[in-house]
């Protein structure tokens, strides 16, 4: 099964989002928790997401991405907005208990001077206090383009967070091809070597969902700046080997381009053609 969709505004729910995300030609989305600038989120409606469990089932809906608001930081100086945030992912959680086959992802955080050591740890630390394993609700981090002070940028970096949580075995890491590409790894020629690269810090077992974007800026820029597939210096062809990759085809595929309806349902079109050809190849061989 092919998992690929586009972010989403969650504005007419669960059951607006999944029939958005069919129109579109995907088979799954992705969505922000509460508005992307705050820390107060609503709650959701109940029988919509009862509806949404089986409709995504019938209508063969995969996996979905419950993104976190950009404000949230783990690892912020201020102990406030560390809490603020820390309580916000875990009201996030508790609302996601009532949906089935989603992953939650959020962005590491910015040090915001303090270092990236101080950063990894006040990020460790509240992924403790969380303790993720009582949610059904896979928790991703999400590798960073290393803008800013960003932590995740390396993948050693998500390996120091991940080693330093005691109860890890519910935290994964959601790949972003803008981020990594900004992060300086060259997917465009040697995707086996940065996923190589990857297994050896992180393990590849913890990759659970891939974020498609083209950059606007070249390899290594450090400024996370999203582009349309093939506009942007990452080009088109790489997301061939990206999307049919053995260690990624099995994965959501979620796109978070400049676009609206038209331009992902061009793009998801895109990408099925990419999968249905290196069927049709593989089985020639
Ligand atoms: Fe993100
Ligand atoms: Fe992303
Ligand atoms: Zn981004």
């Amino acid at each position: 099964m092919f998992t690929v969709g586009c972010h989403l505004s969650f504005s007419k729910g669960f059951m607006g989002m999944a029939r958005e995300a069919l129109s579109l030609g995907g088979s799954g989305f992705q969505f922000f928790t509460g508005n992307p600038r705050g820390y107060a989120a609503k709650e959701w409606s109940a029988k919509d997401i009862e509806s949404y469990n089986a409709f995504a089932a019938a209508n063969g809906i995969g996996v979905i991405i419950a993104h976190a608001p950009y404000v949230y930081n783990l690892c912020a100086a201020k102990e406030e907005i560390r809490q603020l945030s820390f309580d916000a992912m875990k009201n996030d959680l508790r609302k996601l208990e009532a949906v089935e086959n989603a992953v939650y992802n959020f962005h590491p955080g910015s040090h915001v001077g303090q270092g990236t050591e101080t950063g990894v740890a006040l990020i460790a630390d509240a992924l403790n206090r969380l303790e993720a394993g009582r949610y059904r609700t896979p928790v991703l981090l999400e590798t960073m383009a290393g803008k800013g002070s960003e932590v995740g940028a390396r993948f050693e970096e998500l390996a120091a967070i991940l080693a330093r949580v005691e109860d890890n075995g519910h935290l994964g890491v959601c790949l972003d091809t803008c981020h990594v590409f900004d992060g300086g790894y060259d997917i465009v020629n040697d995707l086996n070597g940065v996923l190589a690269e990857f297994d050896k810090t992180v393990g590849l077992d913890r990759l659970k969902a891939i974020h498609l974007n083209d950059s606007k800026n070249p390899a290594g820029s450090h400024k996370d700046r999203h582009e349309k597939l093939g506009e942007g210096c990452i080009g088109l062809e790489p997301f061939r080997a990206i999307v049919n990759h053995p260690a990624l085809r099995d994965l959501p595929f979620c796109l978070e381009t400049p676009n609206e309806a038209e331009g992902y349902a061009k793009e998801i079109a895109v990408l099925r053609k990419m999968r249905a050809e290196s069927g049709v190849r593989s089985a020639e061989s």
